[in-house]
């Protein structure tokens, strides 16, 4: 079974139709959504409606799901953040609003060898920045392979007999990673709408369990269109100069 993990759309349907384009011939089962559907981007319902289309076969909620559906408040959002989601509820549909406000919290178990999360599987919040971050975040998943979001970079981490290893040190796009039988890994797909690592490509993953390999993918997408549908809804002129420079 081959799956397509992507996380942190942001409602940057550019972004999104570029990934969807790009996985096609590739080849996939199901689809695998770790979270923050919406908030920063310019498009959060036609991004909701190809999401549901897609009839994925797991989704989660992120922080911006919750606070763009109006089940939590934006206090923990800083300015610029907190305006985009006053902007991202006021926009959405009444469907999508409670369609995105219904998403289970992660972890979810999605077969014996896959776990999602949006931040960790202890904290659907809780960010994985740094190496203590992710050994915590190991130890508290319950299959071999533990998916990510929240963070917007791609990474990967494993860990076997109490060795554990970066396993993104390579910048070569597309990265595979093969699933040793005695390791455990956590993996970020990266952002799909907003990348953080310098890099503006919009990143995606593929998982294919029958031949224990994850493969994390990074393509070009159209950032002046999704720049210029932020700057056409009026939200914050940032938004739109963070995507030119991936961060
Ligand atoms: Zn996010």
């Amino acid at each position: 079974m081959r799956y397509l993990v992507i996380s942190d759309i942001h409602a940057n349907l550019e972004a999104f139709e570029a990934v969807m384009a790009a996985a096609a011939p590739l080849g996939w089962d199901h689809v695998l959504v770790l979270g923050d559907l919406v908030g920063y981007g310019a498009d959060p319902n036609a991004v909701i409606d190809r999401v549901r289309d897609l009839a994925p076969h797991a989704v989660i909620r992120g922080n911006h799901d919750k606070v763009g559906s109006g089940i939590e408040s934006a206090d923990g959002f800083n300015a610029v953040a907190r305006s985009a989601i006053h902007w991202t509820l006021d926009a959405l549909t009444d469907a999508n609003r409670a369609w995105l406000a219904a998403l289970p919290a992660g972890p979810v178990l999605v077969n014996e060898l896959i776990e999602i999360c949006h931040g960790t599987p202890f904290d659907e919040d809780a960010y994985v920045f740094d190496d203590l971050d992710a050994l915590r975040a190991l130890h508290a998943s319950k299959r071999q392979l533990c998916l990510f979001g929240h963070t917007h970079v791609q990474v990967g981490y494993s860990i076997a007999n109490s060795q554990f290893a970066v396993e993104t040190v390579s910048d070569a796009r597309p990265l595979e990673v093969a699933l040793d039988g005695h390791a455990r890994y956590l993996i970020n797909p990266g952002s799909v709408g907003q990348p953080r690592d310098g890099d503006p490509r919009a990143g995606f993953a593929l998982v294919d369990t029958d031949r224990r390999r994850v493969t994390i993918h990074r393509i070009p997408y159209p950032v002046a269109r999704a720049q210029a549908r932020i700057l056409e809804m009026g939200l914050p002129e940032i938004l739109a100069e963070r995507l030119g420079v991936g961060r």
